[in-house]
């Protein structure tokens, strides 16, 4: 592979001195759950997200499912989620019994179209959750508008916006809960699972820290059926390290996007495009053309690994047959899994790898 989509062990081998010790600390300190590493990530990440209180959790799904549970999300609820989406979203409203109702996206932005939500709202819905998909924030002030008029909670599916600012403030605490993953691929992203809650609430920040452990706040003493979702120290050293580089990380992704955006504009793909309230983190640089299949095999030929985020629409997937959803029932989604393809972004590639993907699009759109 010439340019791969993402090199995870070039960001390990960038910071290997100062990830090393920090796990070597963690293994002499003889502390394994939670304790104070995890203390201070969640501390070091509140802060960063311009937010009260950080939970550190076992991964991303996890902090969406308890995020739901603290807010009391069950059968018989509904949740809105966005059509085009990862189906973590979905399958978290599932798991606490609730239903998910998906809602379209702004066909620019592909994210949540606020505009579509309230024709979605029913009696049941007990929370609003939208995705910064792509890196890119989701229009947050007329959903938690629309949310505070219907008394609706808001919960964010933050998971591939570490950093990202909405009205120049940090994606962290616009919502009532803001969910994180740590997945390796993420642009915060550790050596193996992890996951956190960020919210401005005390009483929900207590919810979850007691879902996540059993349930319990004194050992053996269970006040609620809770679960065992807690953020490794091992892991927590590492994000530690890494938050510290994150800013220079996005910097590079935003150059990154940059050179795509300005190299391909006349190349005839559809690209992203950000509307000026937003400060996106670029965890994707998705692009769109009708053609995104023979463009992706013109780019594996040539060595360029690409992604398709995401295939297939939640509504058509198998896990979800029984809701009884068409293609057509929603379009936009249908649309975007045909022709959505992901270019090679990382904080790692290098400027001439940007420049082969170019001069590779520009080729593959003239064949
Ligand atoms: C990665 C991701 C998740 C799930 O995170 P995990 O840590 O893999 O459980 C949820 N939602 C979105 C949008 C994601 O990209």
């Amino acid at each position: 592979m010439k340019v791969p989509f993402l090199d995870l062990g070039a960001s390990y081998r960038e910071l290997k001195s100062e990830i090393d010790t920090a796990i070597s600390r963690v293994l002499d300190s003889g502390w394994y759950i939670l304790g104070p590493e995890v203390e201070a990530f969640e501390a070091e990440w509140a802060e960063y997200c311009e937010s009260n209180h950080a939970v550190g959790l076992a991964n991303g799904l996890d902090a969406l499912i308890l995020a739901l549970r603290a807010l009391a999300v069950g059968p018989g609820d509904e949740v809105i989620v966005p059509s085009n989406t990862y189906i973590a979203t979905w399958l978290a409203v599932s798991a606490v019994g609730a239903t998910p109702v998906p809602v379209e996206p702004d066909p620019a932005t592909h994210n949540i179209d606020p505009d579509r939500i309230s024709a979605a709202i029913t009696p049941r819905t007990k929370v609003l959750l939208p995705v910064h998909l792509y890196g890119q924030p989701a229009d947050m002030d007329p959903i938690l508008k629309l949310a505070r008029k219907q008394n609706i909670a808001v919960v964010e599916d933050a998971a591939q916006a570490h950093g990202a600012l909405y009205k120049n403030k940090r994606i962290g605490g616009h919502g009532d809960i803001v969910c994180w993953s740590f997945y390796p691929g993420k642009n915060l992203g550790a050596l193996g699972d992890g996951g956190a809650i960020t919210t401005n609430r005390a009483d929900l920040a207590d919810k979850v820290q007691v879902l996540r452990n059993y349930g319990s706040r004194v050992k053996y003493v269970n006040e609620v059926q809770g679960v065992n979702s807690r953020l490794d120290p091992i892991q927590a050293a590492v994000l530690r390290v890494k938050l510290k580089h994150l800013d220079e990380w996005t910097d590079r992704r935003r150059m990154i996007a940059g050179a795509y955006s300005e190299n391909l504009k006349d190349s005839g793909l559809i690209l992203p495009r950000v509307p000026d309230w937003a400060d996106p983190v670029w965890h994707l640089y998705v692009v769109r053309s009708p053609e995104r299949d023979a463009l992706q095999k013109h780019l594996e030929e040539a060595g360029i690994g690409t992604l398709i985020h995401y295939p297939i629409p939640a509504h058509m997937q198998d896990a979800y047959k029984s809701l009884g959803m068409a293609d057509a029932d929603f379009p936009l989604a249908s649309q975007l899994a045909d022709e959505v393809l992901s270019l090679p972004i990382g904080p790692q590639m290098l400027p001439n790898d940007i420049t082969i993907v170019n001069n590779q699009i520009t080729l593959g759109a003239s064949l």
